[in-house]
Parts: C-alpha cells; structure tokens; sequence
C-alpha cells in the first residue's frame, strides 16, 4: 500500500487531455499538492491509503477552471449601471467611482468577493488586470488561489501610479516580490492600443522579455477601435503592436473582435494567444471573435469573463457554453467548438496562454492537484448519455461540490474553507451603500 495525502474516488474524471476522454470510476491519488496517480477506482482501493479520502459518487472531476481575464475588484460595480452605451457607462458611472474608491481597500475586498465568486463556480486560476496588484497577489495567496497578475500600464494618472513609467516602476517591484511564489505570477498588462504610447509599450516589450513573462492586453475590443486607430495612426492596432515588437508567443490579446483573414494568420505565426470573452463582448454590443477560424489558423483561443461589469457575472461554465453556442451561430456550423473543445478552451488553452500549462489545466499525473467537481445526480443532469455535453451544455455552477488547488480543499461541499463569507458579505454591503451614494450625487450633476 502507497501512502498518499488524499484519494478522491469519482463516478466520472474528464481529464482533458486525450481531447473527449471521460473515465468512469476512476480516483485521484493526491500528494503534496500534486497529483501522483490517476487509475481506476476498483485498483485505487488495492493499492493507496490515504488520511483523507473523498467520496464523489454522482460527481464528474475536471480541471479546474482558468478563467483568463478579469478585473476582479470591479465586482463590487456588479450591476452598478447596466444596459447602456459604452461611453454613457463608463463617463457616467464607472470612471467616476472608480476615481472616487479605487484604493488597496477597495482592491482587498473586491477581489475576494470576486475569488469567493470564482471558487464556487469551479475556477482554480484566474489572470487579473487591475489597480495594485499587490493587493490581488497578497489575497489570492491568502484564499490559496492561483492567480496571474497584471502589471497593469497605462498613460494617464490613478491612484496606483502618477505614469507610464512609474506604472512599470511600480509592476516590477511586484514582480519582484512574488519571486518563487507557487501560486501567484505575473504578465505584464499595458491596457490597450488606445491608452498606452509607443514607449511604454516599447518597455513593456523589452522587460516581458528580459523577466521572461507574459503581456496581458485588451485588443481590437470594437470597430470603433479600430477605425479611429486608423485615423489617428493611419495604421490598424495590430499592425502598430506588430511593428512594436508585441506580436510574439508572450502576448494574450483579449477580445480581438475585429480581424481580417490577414491578421488571423499572422497571428497563428506568430504563435500569439486569444483571450475570448464572448459574453462581456455581447453585452457591450461590442462584435464577435472569429474563434471558428483562429482555432481552423492553430491559433490557441482561452477563454475569460472580463469583469463583473461588463458581464455581469464570473461564471466560467455559463461562459463555455456561451462561447460553444456562439461559435456556432457565428461560423454557420453547428460542429465548430464542440462540447469537449469548449472545456479544453476553459482549462487547457488557457494554462498555456499563461504558460502555465506543465503545472495546471489537466488532469495529470505530476500537474497540480487543481480540480472542480460537478454534481450531475439531480433530476436536471438526466438521463447522462454523454459527461461532457452535460457539463458545457447543461450544468449551472450551483452544481460545482468542491474544489482544490495545488491539492489544498478550498470548497467542500460548497462551503469555502479560506474565504469568510459572512464577512465579506458585510463589507460588500457597506461598499454597495457607498458607492451608490456617490453615483446618485454623480446623476445629479
Ligand atoms: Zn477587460
């Protein structure tokens, strides 16, 4: 007998790679943080024992969800103003409170009202670009989530940094800090073509290289983008970003609704990642990914929420199965992203858009013990002729038992272990009735 910390024994374990696999009455054996084997059940019994042993019989085991982009603090904006034009919405109601709240506090409870979220809807890792990412490090590691952080770089003055290059300045330090962190590493996150010059990008494109990490960027969001880059720059975003020197296996561009049969190419050779979030681009009317033809191009195409602003949730299975039907409805073929392609895109693809794909995003012998369970025995998840399809097409993420990261439990039963949600409760209240005072004050005005 092998002696293991943790033997979680399951109806079914989808492990993503092989693409469609689903075993049936399979275990896995989990050791410091680690999976150590994944074998039948039956065999399972023979040969382990371990402390703690986990029975799952009406549950699938998956990965744990990679949610790609997020602006987690924006959760406490969730609903805030909904259902109008962008610049409406942002001149009106966000820029203002972000202007008057934006702070560590702000940031602190924010992101743990967004991880609390995340954790009960089977996501283990999550990329963020926000304001100090020094608090979004410090709480992920306390809630023991993996998380990417952005070193967010932008142009104009916030609360975080006075400019460009003290954005950078400020990035690295946290850079810095998180060194031989397991949990928690860095991109760099210069926010868009639009709000970030030549130079800093430039920096951006240098350092990324130098410190070896990824670069985190919302581009071609809209058409409008686009059109005023060419009247500004004569040149379209991705050609400026191209000639920059940011095009390279290093950049994760988010949204990318505007692309020419050119650029989907370009992109492929240049073996650059799409971060997908179709239902923030739906709500803010803001066009739709060819994700069809970059994946036809071997484009890798992850998967994101955006923020709670824009979506207004971080409910990465609505979010698959939003991102499979609309794939569909956008190719004209019913066959483009298929069920167990959807899951690959929330797990898989996104660990290697972080690089991060030896360590998470499958269930596999030697990766992190990263994992969700689903429970498919209620009335609604039947009959179950296929694991998969019932999953991406049928399964809310109440139905998400428990979850683990790097093997440490932290939902169970759908209680979270880390997180206090009582308290966090209350603080998003006092926040709630803060900030819906100042933006009656702001509608006043
Ligand atoms: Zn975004």
């Amino acid at each position: 007998m092998k002696n293991v910390d943790t033997l979680i024994h399951a109806r079914w374990i989808v492990p993503v790679e092989p693409l469609g696999t689903v075993l049936e009455n399979h275990t896995l054996a989990v050791e410091g943080g680690r999976i150590a084997a994944l074998l039948p059940t039956a065999e399972a019994r023979r040969s382990y024992r371990a402390e703690t042993v986990v029975e799952l019989p009406e549950h699938a085991l998956i990965p744990g969800l990679i949610n790609t982009h997020t602006h987690a603090a924006m959760s406490l904006m969730r609903g805030l103003a909904d259902d109008l034009p962008l610049m409406t919405w942002l001149q009106e109601h966000i820029w203002p409170a972000e202007g008057r709240f934006v702070s560590p506090e702000f940031v602190r409870d924010g992101t743990m009202l967004a991880m609390a979220e995340m954790l009960r809807g089977g996501t283990t890792c999550f990329q963020d670009m926000y304001f100090f990412p020094d608090e979004v490090a410090r709480v992920a590691v306390h809630a023991g989530m993996r998380a990417v952080v952005g070193l967010i770089v932008i142009d104009f003055p916030t609360a975080w940094a006075q400019n460009a290059d003290d954005y950078l300045h400020k990035g690295m330090a946290v850079h810095d800090q998180l060194r031989g962190n397991p949990l928690v590493t860095t991109a760099f996150a210069p926010h868009a073509p639009y709000t970030v010059s030549d130079a800093p990008l430039e920096k951006v494109a240098m350092y990324a290289e130098e410190l070896d990490i990824p670069i985190h960027m919302h581009v071609h969001e809209t058409a409008f983008e686009v059109e005023s880059a060419l009247q500004h720059t004569t040149r379209r975003p991705l050609t400026r970003l191209k000639e920059i020197g940011i095009l390279s296996p290093r950049l994760m561009a988010v949204h990318m609704t505007q692309m020419t049969e050119e650029e989907i190419l370009q992109h492929a050779a240049a073996s650059a990642h799409v971060l997908h979030c179709p239902e923030s681009n739906l709500k803010l009317a803001s066009g739709f990914c060819p994700v069809h033809k970059l994946m036809q191009a071997g484009v890798n195409v992850a998967l994101g929420t955006d923020g709670a602003a824009s979506n207004n949730d971080l409910d990465m299975l609505g979010e698959m199965r939003t991102a499979a039907l609309l794939a569909k409805a956008v190719s004209g073929d019913a066959s483009a992203l298929s069920a167990a392609e959807a899951l690959r895109m929330a797990t898989l693809n996104g660990a290697k858009a972080l690089g991060l794909d030896e360590v998470t995003g499958s269930l596999q012998p030697g990766k992190a013990a990263d994992i969700a369970a689903i429970h498919l025995g209620e009335l609604e998840s039947q009959p179950l002729y296929n694991v998969i399809s019932q999953i991406v097409y049928a399964s809310g993420r109440h139905q998400v038992s428990d979850v683990w990261v790097a093997g440490r439990h932290l939902l169970k039963g759908r209680r979270l272990t880390t997180l206090d949600e009582e308290a966090l409760r209350a603080r998003t209240l006092e926040w709630q009735e803060r900030i819906r005072r100042n933006d009656m004050h702001q509608e006043k005005k």
